[in-house]
């Protein structure tokens, strides 16, 4: 089977697993990009996954539903274009033969889930939409820090080989402010060059992987020392956990 990022709008990778036959996509926010890769392989498209409902996630879903009928999945408490399989928490689909589970991941969007396949081609595979990001995560538009540590924590206790399949390339950003917060941790510097060359060779980052997240991602290191510091340098009054990823979300959108 084959996974493609193929690029959208400005920053968005419209996420594509295929076996050479039929497909399934991630949140096609726009339908010409999946069309396009779907007549140059040859393929059926199958399923689609929401992740949540913002435009630039389901924009594509009524005009790919209408040409190719496939069944599209998403959040069972979010408004996706019908008809809709609903999910959330815990629930399980299989499409093109592969198992997924249904985490909520709360946060971005209220109603947000991720789509967790514990086994593709020898490791988990993971469709997070706007929740986690390489080297940050979704501005909460509508939830608490709190929430966001919770989902972000559920995310971050899936295996360390978990290929982690983004909505954005917002890579490049994310690392430049994770090195204001870290600036002494070796592996994010490393990992920043890494993704200046890629950037440079219009190579996509991701998929990123969760053990690495956990080495370079502020918002996975709530619990580190030099992160907690650093928030509160920023926000004096961060104490508890949820607060310090308050703090940096702040800082961040003012980065
Ligand atoms: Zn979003
Ligand atoms: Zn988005």
């Amino acid at each position: 089977m084959n996974l493609l990022a193929l690029p959208a709008f400005t920053d968005n990778y419209i996420w594509m697993v295929h076996d050479g036959q039929r497909a399934l996509v991630v949140d096609p926010g726009d339908a010409q990009p999946v069309f396009h890769a779907l007549q140059q392989h040859g393929l059926q498209l199958e399923a689609i996954l929401v992740t949540h409902h913002h435009a630039d996630h389901v924009g594509g879903v009524d005009a790919l539903r209408d040409a190719t009928g496939a069944s599209v999945y998403g959040p069972a408490r979010e408004r996706i274009p019908a008809p809709l399989h609903k999910l959330s928490q815990g629930e399980r689909i299989s499409a093109l033969g592969i198992a997924f589970e249904v985490i909520d991941v709360p946060g971005h969007t209220a109603g947000h889930i991720a789509y967790f396949a514990p086994d593709w081609e020898g490791a988990p595979l993971l469709f997070c939409g706007d929740t986690l990001f390489s080297g940050g995560c979704g501005r909460l538009f509508e939830g608490t820090p709190a929430q966001m540590l919770v989902s972000l924590s559920a995310l971050a206790a899936l295996p360390g080989n978990t290929r982690v399949c983004c909505t954005h390339e917002y890579t490049l950003g994310n690392l430049k402010f994770a090195r204001a917060v870290e600036p002494d941790n070796a592996a994010l510097a490393q990992y920043q060059a890494e993704c200046v060359a890629k950037r440079a060779a219009d190579v996509p980052t991701l998929p990123s992987s969760i053990a690495l997240e956990l080495k370079i991602n502020p918002f996975l290191r709530t619990r580190c020392t030099a992160v907690q510091q650093a928030a509160r340098a920023f926000d004096a009054s961060t104490l508890d956990e949820a607060s310090v990823l308050g703090a940096l979300r702040t800082w961040k959108n003012q980065f």
